[in-house]
């Protein structure tokens, strides 16, 4: 059975731990290989490394740290079909998928490749006599990054692509159910020149992450994953004076108005809610048509539309989504299914019980379909991430613009209609982070932020973009004054620029 290991100061670490987890393939529901869990011990090794390696990458200059982004951009695409099976593999996302996955976390590398034009800093000549002052962005020190199954690629480089071109190191601690892809980005990140301990890999459960969120040397913690587990790591990391951004789960609402291009409207909702088996922090679960007309005409297209629907094994290029990441999370959304129907939400289409030929063990759920959830359910209330759509009704665009605005989670939304105003109204009023326009799945281009509200993120800064670089660095800023030679006498009221 293969071992995964820790990827520690530029080198495979066996770790002192006498815990592992089993990764398993989705596919054949079968333990592919054992990852070994970190101590605290094993933590603190990773962080001296990063500690060590900081001053001298933080002194490397940033064309030069970013030229290590370029050459890692460079070696990801080439081993793209090697790096998407592995990470197949594991999640059981289909490979194409994982693609895209990975692709999306290299165009924040792209972001990364620029870090020097970002990192200039301001400057004001002459804000007083003879004064200037300037200001500038500097690394925090050691930062951590602690990620969930759902994007073993595009998650992490979120974090460490950031992370490490404004002048950190970085310790990551991603999700023990798909561990391999992200140490082979730790591995290929040295191979693109980055020094020895810039990025570390520490696998691990709440040990090594209770063990970050201690450690006195790192400055700064990013976490992704669900909502109670990113509260706790916002209220730990920061009472333990940490800097953090917890980003959390999600309940995507899809508001379809009587004008939409319903046909479009209907293959991008399909795509949103069923591709990756529905476990996207940015899939659309939930989908509200605006009147009774709207509502049975989306019905029936959908149906049509699940008909068409194969799920299949990760690596067949004719599945459009794959098995889910593990046999405990196909029972929890078995369950909420089964909750469903006992709150009286009516299953139209019922994905339990799919079986596929010659994969039987696998975690697989067929496509599910609920018509008339109401609000006040459960199943309507909380994140289910998995292949299960629900339609909730409304009756006008008020209504439908308060189920997204009321519920707990406010990661995204999506609006299709034809009407600009009514979009535009709609994206200036709800309560939520991330609004797509005819665009079903609104995860904003590297060079914007990612950041949910309400209790999809805990913190102020956003992941990527310029919040990224904000939450990656201090801000310094000098007040010089070169005096032409005249003395001047002692101040005892505050300095003003007069
Ligand atoms: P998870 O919360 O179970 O795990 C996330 C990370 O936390 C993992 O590294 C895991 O090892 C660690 N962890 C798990 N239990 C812990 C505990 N008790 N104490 C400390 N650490 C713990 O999430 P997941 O199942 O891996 O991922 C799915 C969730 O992530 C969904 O809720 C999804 O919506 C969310 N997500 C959110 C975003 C976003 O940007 N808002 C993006 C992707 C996924």
């Amino acid at each position: 059975m293969r071992d995964i290991q820790h990827f520690v100061n530029g080198a495979a670490y066996a770790g002192a731990g006498s815990h592992s987890g089993e990764v398993f393939n989705p596919n054949t529901g079968e333990v592919q290989a054992r990852v070994g869990f970190a101590t605290v011990g094993d933590l603190d090794a990773a962080v001296q490394a990063a500690a060590a390696a900081q001053p001298g990458w933080a002194a490397t200059n940033p064309q030069r740290r970013a030229r290590v982004m370029f050459e890692f951009k460079r070696l990801v695409e080439a081993r793209m079909e090697e790096l998407a099976a592995l990470l197949s593999s594991e999640h059981g996302k289909v490979i194409a998928d994982s693609k895209g996955d990975i692709q999306r976390g290299l165009e924040v590398i792209e972001f990364a490749c620029g870090i020097p034009h970002v990192l200039k800093g301001e400057y004001t000549e002459g804000a007083g006599p003879g004064i200037d002052v300037y200001s500038m962005r500097q690394p925090l020190g050691v930062a951590a990054g602690i990620t969930p199954f759902n994007f073993p690629g595009m998650i992490p480089m979120w974090m460490f692509g950031i992370a490490t071109a404004v002048g950190n190191t970085f310790v990551l601690k991603p999700s023990e159910k798909d561990p391999s892809l992200p140490v082979r980005l730790a591995e290929l990140f040295m191979e693109a020149g980055a020094p020895a301990g810039v990025l570390n890999v520490v696998h691990g459960d709440k040990v090594a992450v209770d063990a970050i969120l201690a450690h006195p040397l790192i400055k700064a913690v990013s976490f992704v994953g669900s909502s109670d587990i990113a509260h706790y790591i916002y209220s730990t990391g920061t009472a333990n004076g940490k800097r953090v951004q917890a980003m959390g789960g999600a309940k995507n609402h899809g508001i379809i108005l009587p004008d939409a291009d319903l046909d479009q409207a209907v293959k991008d909702l399909i795509g949103a809610a069923y591709g990756s088996a529905g476990e996207r922090c940015m899939a659309l679960p939930v989908v509200v048509p605006v009147g009774a007309k709207t509502a049975s005409a989306l019905r029936e297209k959908v149906l049509a539309e699940i008909d068409t629907l194969r799920p299949g094994a990760s690596n067949d290029p004719a599945a459009q989504y794959g098995p889910v990441v593990s046999s405990a999370h196909k029972r929890k959304i078995e369950d909420y299914i089964q909750i469903g129907v006992d709150e009286g939400a009516e299953l139209v289409v019922d994905g339990r019980g799919f079986s596929l030929q010659g994969y039987e063990k696998g975690f697989f759920i067929g496509p599910s379909l609920f018509d008339h959830v109401k609000p006040t359910m459960k199943t309507y209330q909380e994140e289910i991430f998995g292949p299960v759509l629900q339609i909730v009704h409304a009756d006008t665009f008020e209504e439908a613009l308060a189920l997204p605005s009321e519920h707990q989670y406010g990661n995204g939304v999506a609006i299709f209609t034809r009407n600009g105003r009514a979009a535009r109204e709609f994206a200036a009023r709800v309560n939520v982070g991330m609004v797509g326009i005819n665009v079903p799945i609104p995860v904003p281009v590297a060079y914007h932020t990612f950041g949910g509200w309400k209790r999809s993120a805990f913190g102020d800064t956003n992941q990527h973009g310029m919040e990224g670089v904000k939450f990656y660095t201090k801000v310094k800023t000098i007040t010089a004054r070169w005096p032409e030679g005249q003395q001047e006498d002692s101040a005892f009221v505050i300095p003003t620029m007069r």
